[in-house]
């Protein structure tokens, strides 16, 4: 793969990444207090690179923005834009990771300090890094958390907020010193919320399940992309329904969905197998699907793809 130059879009230029750091004054570094978004970017058929539903990431971007008061100082079409000038200037050949922050930087002149929305300014950066797919990978194991999801009154979980990741780092800690791979995060009523950076799918008694955005979770759009694709291409409509430990733990299969993980089969559950240990049927060809749309491969889906144009 060719050297990719490192670069970053930040306070309203393209330099070089080295130079794109914040103060330790910053607010954002000190309260949690910043909005982000995971994006990929695929190499399509064609040799081409193109982002994959940069347009609804931005939306939740600007959404999640508006519950911190930030002004992130452009809308989803320029958003776009300029990750797509960032592509190009990078020179990105190869699949992607695209990572836009927009937070909370200094108290503007005459504010008082302390934990605050107002009275601050607000910055916007983004950088990217090189970031191949897992098609091939096999399943995975998780631990079922010791840490809830907090509630939407204690914390808004639909936005994608910085600080609230303290809880699934804690959770993704617990896991991996217990030897998993990834946690499932239960609700405070003990309900399925979603696994530490992706949203939980079951298949249950022959149904596909998935907890409703009341179970306290993000609403993934790699989950909104599999809802779409099991109804279309598979006729398998998705119920959005609580998930119970008992139930997710007897699933037949169960799958996590994430710009990230993309889909990936859980095969084990707190040290049991899942069905029969292996990969299951609904969750391979949704996977396949998945990976053929994100390519460019299904023209149904091209509307989810943004070229990003030669260099
Ligand atoms: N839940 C959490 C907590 C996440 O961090 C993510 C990753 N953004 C997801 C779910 C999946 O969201 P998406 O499919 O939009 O990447």
């Amino acid at each position: 793969t060719p050297a990719i130059a490192a670069l970053a879009y930040h306070d309203g230029e393209f330099v070089p990444l080295a130079e794109a750091q914040v103060p330790v004054t910053t607010q954002a570094l000190q309260y949690g207090t910043g909005v982000f978004e995971g994006i990929r970017a695929y190499v399509q058929e064609d040799g081409g690179l193109a982002v994959f539903r940069g347009h609804d990431h931005y939306r939740r971007l600007l959404r999640s923005s508006r519950t911190l008061r930030i002004e992130v100082g452009h809308d989803v079409p320029r958003l776009c834009e300029l990750t797509a000038e960032l592509m190009r200037r990078i020179g990105a050949m190869s699949d992607m990771y695209i990572r836009p922050l927009a937070y909370k930087r200094a108290l503007l002149p005459g504010s008082p300090p302390g934990v605050q929305l107002t009275g601050v300014s607000d910055a916007l950066t983004i950088n990217a890094f090189r970031m191949g797919s897992y098609t091939d990978r096999g399943g995975i194991r998780v631990a079922i958390s010791s840490w809830r999801r907090p509630e939407s009154v204690v914390l808004p979980v639909r936005a994608k907020v910085t600080g609230g990741y303290v809880n699934n780092a804690l959770a993704v800690d617990e896991a991996r010193a217990a030897g998993y791979d990834d946690a499932i995060l239960l609700n405070s009523r003990g309900q399925v919320a979603e696994a530490s950076t992706s949203n939980v799918f079951a298949v249950v008694r022959g149904r596909l399940v998935t907890p409703p955005v009341t179970a306290d979770l993000l609403e993934g759009i790699t989950r909104d992309t599999v809802v779409t694709l099991a109804t279309d291409v598979l006729g398998v409509e998705t119920v959005l329904q609580d998930l119970g430990r008992d139930e997710l733990c007897n699933a037949d299969e169960v799958f996590l969905t994430g710009t990230g993980v993309e889909i990936v089969p859980v095969t084990e559950i707190a040290g049991r197998p899942v069905g029969e240990g292996v990969p299951g049927p609904l969750t391979k060809t949704l996977m396949s699907t998945y990976h053929d749309v994100v390519r460019g491969r299904d023209p149904r889906y091209r509307h989810w793809l943004q070229a990003v144009g030669p260099a």
